[in-house]
C-alpha cells in the first residue's frame, strides 16, 4: 500500500496562513491578518493582491472555476460557479480573478428563503467575503467563505449573525478580563463539534422513496435484531466502512478539516466522528463541509451516509455535539479554572455566565435547534429531553454550594470559601463527564450543548449561545466596572448568580419522568417539546430585546427568520405526509391486494381439493390484512384530508399547530398499520425493503 504522508496532505487544499505567508508579500500580509484576527478594514489594493496569489494558487491546484461559498436559511450551502476565464486579445483566454470579484459577488438569489425580507423586486443578494475563514479548492473550485446579505444589508445567512455574535461576546469578555487586569487582543469561542451518522447500502437506499425524498424511513416493522445488544457501539468497524473513513479522512484533510476520532455508534450502522476543534465561525463552516462531503464519499463507496436525526423508528437516532469554551488569543482557556485564586474567582465568574445564559435563554438554545427531524429525538429516553438544564457534576455543584452557603467547602478548609483569597479545590476532569443525558454539561474545560440533531448547522445554537453569555458578561462588567470594593462586589455577585439560577442546574438523570415533573412543576423550566412550540419564543420581547441590544440581529432579521423556520419545520412534513400517502396508494395497498388475492386463490384451490383442510394460516391472514387494508385505507384518507386542510401556509403559527396537533399524529396512526401489514405479509410481495434490510446492508 501506498504510504501517506498526513502532514504534507493535511490543508494542501486551503488557502491557509502558510500559503499566505509565503505567498503574499509581508505588507500585504500583515494587512490580511490585522483583518482576521482584529477586524480591521481591508483595503482594495490588498485584496486585489490577495485575489491575485488566491487565483495563481488555485490554478497551479487545477481549480478552474472560483465560487461564493454561503450558508442561506436552508440549511445547506450553496455555491454558483464562474470560470476564471476571460478572453484575451488573441483569441484565447487568459485566467483572471480580480479583487472585486474577492470580495463581493451577486448571486441570483431569489430563490432562497428570505421570510419577506427581500421583496421580488429587489431579488437580489449579495455575498462578502469572510477572510476569517480560509479559501479552499473543492471539485476544481476554489470557494471562497462569504457572507450572504440582501441589498438593505440584512442577513440573509447563517454566518452573518454567527460573527456577529462573536463580535459581541469578544466585547463583553473583553471587558471582564481588564477588570482582572488582563489586556487581551480578543476573546473567541471555540468549538468541537462530534458528528453523528448512518451509512446504508446505496441499492438498499434507492429501492425507499421515504429515504429518498425525505431522509428518514415513514414506514417499517421492528427487525428481529435492533440495538439491544449493544454490539455495534465502539465495535470492530467493517471493512466497508473502514474504507470509507480513510477516504473521508483524505479528503477532510486536504481541506484543512482536524478530522480526529471515528467510532461505531450505539445504533447499528451508525457511527460517529469528532473533529479537533477550532474557532467556531471555522469550525461552523468546517462541520458544514464535513456533512456535505460525507455524503459524497459514502456515494463512492456505493453507500449513502444518512443525517437525518431519526432515520429509523425504533433504533437511536443522530446527534451533534456542540463542545464550546472560549479562549483568549494568547491561548488561554476562560473556562479551564485556574492556579491563584485570583484565576478561580475570574474562572467562577465566566462559569456563573454561562449558567445564567442558559437560564435565562432556554428558550433561544432549545429553538436553536429545532427541527421537524429533531424533534424526534429530544424527550425520546436516547437523547437529551427538550427541557434544557446544565450539568455541573457534583464537586464543582458542591463549590458552588458552599460560595453560595457561605460554608466551608467539604469541611476541608476551616475558613469559608472566600473568592480572591483562597484556591479552589481541585476537581478532576474525568468525574465530570459521566452524565450522557445532560442537555448542557460542563466537562472539565468546556460545555458540551448535546441536543443538536446531525443535520443542524451548529451556527444556530452558536449564535444564542454567544449572544446570551455575552448578555451575562455585559451586566456582570456594568456592576463590576463601578464597584468601589472589587473582591467584594464580585464575591456578592456570584454568590447572587448562583442563588438566583441554581434551578437550572441539575446532575441527575434527564431522561426520567420524574424529572420532567421536577423541571416543569417545582422548578419553572420550560419544556418545548415541539418546533412549533419552540420557534414562536423567538420573537418574545425579552429575546428580541437582547439578541437586538447586542446586534445579533435586527428586528427584521428575527420576524424573517422565525418565519422561514417554522416554514421549514411545515414543509417539511407536509412532504413527509405526502410521501406516505404516495406509498401508500402506489405500492402498499396493492401489495397487500396482491397477497391477499393469492391467499384467497390458494384458499379456494386447496379446498376444491379436499374438504379436509382448514386452511388456518390463509383464512386468519386474509381476514386481518383485509381488516388492515380498510383501516389503511381510512388513515390514508384522513390524512390526505389533514394535509389538504394546511392550504397555502397562510398563517405559519397555524399552519405549524395544526401540523403538530393534527398531521404528524395521522401520519403515526398510519404507519401503525402498514407495520402491522408487513409482518403479515410473505416479504416477496412487499414493495420495499425490510428495516433488517436497511440497517444491516453493509459489510
Ligand atoms: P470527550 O468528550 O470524549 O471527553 P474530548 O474532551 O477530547 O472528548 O473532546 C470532545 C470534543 O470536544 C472534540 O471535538 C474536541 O476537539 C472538543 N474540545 C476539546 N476541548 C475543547 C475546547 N476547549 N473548546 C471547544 N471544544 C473542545
Ligand atoms: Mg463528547
Amino acid at each position: 500500500m501506498e504510504k501517506k504522508n498526513v502532514p504534507e496532505l493535511f490543508g494542501s487544499m486551503v488557502f491557509d496562513d502558510r500559503v499566505m505567508r509565503s505567498r503574499l508579500s509581508a505588507k500585504v500580509y500583515r494587512a490580511l491578518r490585522k483583518t482576521i484576527d482584529e477586524n480591521a478594514k481591508l483595503d482594495v489594493e490588498v485584496a486585489e493582491a490577495v485575489a491575485m496569489e488566491m487565483r495563481d494558487w488555485a490554478v497551479e491546484k487545477g481549480a478552474t472555476h472560483f465560487t461564493h461559498w454561503f450558508q442561506p436559511l436552508t440549511g445547506v450551502t450553496a455555491e454558483k460557479h464562474d470560470g476564471f476565464i476571460t478572453p484575451s486579445p488573441d483569441g484565447g483566454v487568459i485566467m483572471e480573478f480580480s479583487g472585486k470579484e474577492l470580495i463581493k459577488g451577486e448571486p441570483d438569489a431569489s430563490s432562497f428563503p428570505s421570510g419577506g425580507l427581500r421583496a421580488t423586486f429587489e431579488a437580489r443578494g449579495y455575498t462578502a467575503w469572510d477572510p476569517t475563514s480560509y479559501a479552499f479548492i473543492k471539485d476544481h473550485t476554489l470557494c471562497i467563505p462569504t457572507a450572504f446579505c440582501s441589498y438593505s444589508g440584512d442577513a440573509l445567512d447563517k454566518k452573518t449573525p454567527l460573527l456577529r455574535s462573536m463580535q459581541a461576546l469578544n466585547l463583553q469578555a473583553k471587558r471582564i478580563l481588564k477588570l482582572f487586569g488582563k489586556e487581551v487582543k480578543y476573546v473567541r469561542t471555540s468549538v468541537g463539534p462530534e458528528q453523528e451518522y448512518f451509512l446504508i447500502d446505496k441499492e438498499m437506499f434507492e429501492k425507499r422513496p421515504d429515504l429518498v425524498y425525505t431522509g428518514r424511513t415513514l414506514f417499517g416493522a421492528m427487525p428481529p435484531k435492533g440495538q439491544e445488544l449493544d454490539d455495534h457501539y465502539f465495535g470492530v468497524i467493517k471493512p466497508r466502512v473502514t474504507a470509507f473513513m480513510e477516504d473521508l479522512n483524505d479528503e477532510l484533510w486536504k481541506l484543512g478539516i482536524l478530522a480526529k476520532t471515528e467510532h461505531n455508534e450505539v445504533a447499528p450502522a451508525q457511527h460517529e466522528l469528532a473533529p479537533i476543534f477550532s474557532t467556531t465561525n471555522v469550525a461552523t463552516d468546517n462541520n458544514q463541509l464535513t456533512m456535505e462531503i460525507m455524503q459524497k464519499v459514502a456515494r463512492k463507496h456505493g453507500m449513502v451516509c444518512l443525517l437525518h436525526e431519526k432515520p429509523f423508528a425504533g433504533v437511536n437516532g443522530s446527534g451533534k455535539h456542540n463542545n464550546w469554551s472560549l479562549a483568549t488569543d494568547t491561548g488561554v482557556n476562560l473556562l479551564s479554572p485556574g492556579e491563584t485564586p485570583y484565576e478561580n474567582a475570574q474562572f467562577l465568574l465566566f462559569l456563573c455566565a454561562v449558567v445564567q445564559a442558559v437560564d435565562d435563554y432556554q428558550d433561544l438554545l432549545r429553538l436553536s435547534v429545532a427541527t421537524a427531524g429533531n424533534d424526534h429525538r429530544l424527550g425520546a429516553n436516547e437523547a437529551p429531553p427538550a427541557i434544557i438544564s446544565v450539568f455541573l457534576g457534583d464537586e464543582l455543584s458542591a463549590i458552588l454550594d458552599a460560595i453560595k452557603t457561605d460554608s466551608p467547602y467539604q469541611g476541608k478548609e476551616k475558613e469559608v470559601l472566600k473568592l480572591g483569597v483562597h484556591v479552589l479545590p481541585r476537581f478532576s476532569k474525568d468525574t465530570t463527564d459521566r452524565n450522557r443525558t445532560s442537555p448542557f454539561a460542563f466537562t472539565g474545560n468546556k460545555f458540551e450543548f448535546r441536543s443538536l440533531g446531525s443535520s443542524n448547522s451548529i451556527a444556530c445554537c452558536n449564535i444564542m449561545l454567544n449572544a446570551a453569555v455575552a448578555e451575562s458578561l455585559k451586566q456582570y462588567a456594568d456592576r463590576l466596572e463601578g464597584a468601589k470594593d472589587f473582591e467584594a462586589e464580585l464575591h456578592d455577585l456570584i454568590k447572587e448568580v448562583i442563588t438566583k439560577h441554581e434551578r437550572i442546574l441539575f446532575n441527575g438523570n434527564g431522561y426520567t419522568d420524574e424529572w420532567v415533573k421536577e423541571a416543569t412543576e417545582k422548578r419553572g423550566l420550560l419544556n418545548l417539546k415541539t418546533t412549533a412550540d419552540a420557534m414562536p419564543h423567538l420573537l418574545d420581547k425579552k429575546n428580541m430585546d437582547m439578541l437586538m441590544a447586542h446586534k445579533v440581529f435586527t428586528e427584521s432579521e428575527l420576524h424573517s427568520r422565525c418565519e422561514i423556520m417554522l416554514e421549514n419545520y411545515c414543509k417539511t412534513v407536509n412532504i413527509e405526509g405526502h410521501t406516505m400517502v404516495d406509498m401508500v396508494r402506489k405500492n402498499y395497498l396493492p401489495a397487500m391486494e396482491g397477497y391477499l388475492y393469492s391467499l384467497a386463490k390458494t384458499t379456494s384451490l386447496m379446498r376444491s381439493v379436499s374438504e379436509n383442510v382448514k386452511c388456518n394460516y390463509e383464512v386468519s391472514t386474509m381476514e386481518r390484512l383485509s381488516e388492515l387494508t380498510d383501516a389503511i385505507l381510512d388513515r390514508v384518507e384522513k390524512l390526505e384530508k389533514a394535509l389538504e386542510d394546511l392550504k397555502d401556509f397562510e398563517d405559519i403559527i397555524k399552519t405549524s399547530e395544526a401540523i403538530r396537533d393534527d398531521v404528524l399524529p395521522k401520519m403515526e396512526d398510519l404507519r401503525k398499520y402498514v407495520d402491522e401489514a408487513e409482518m403479515l405479509t410473505s416479504e416477496k410481495c412487499w414493495p420495499f425493503p425490510s428495516y433488517g434490510k436497511l440497517l444491516f446492508s453493509v459489510y
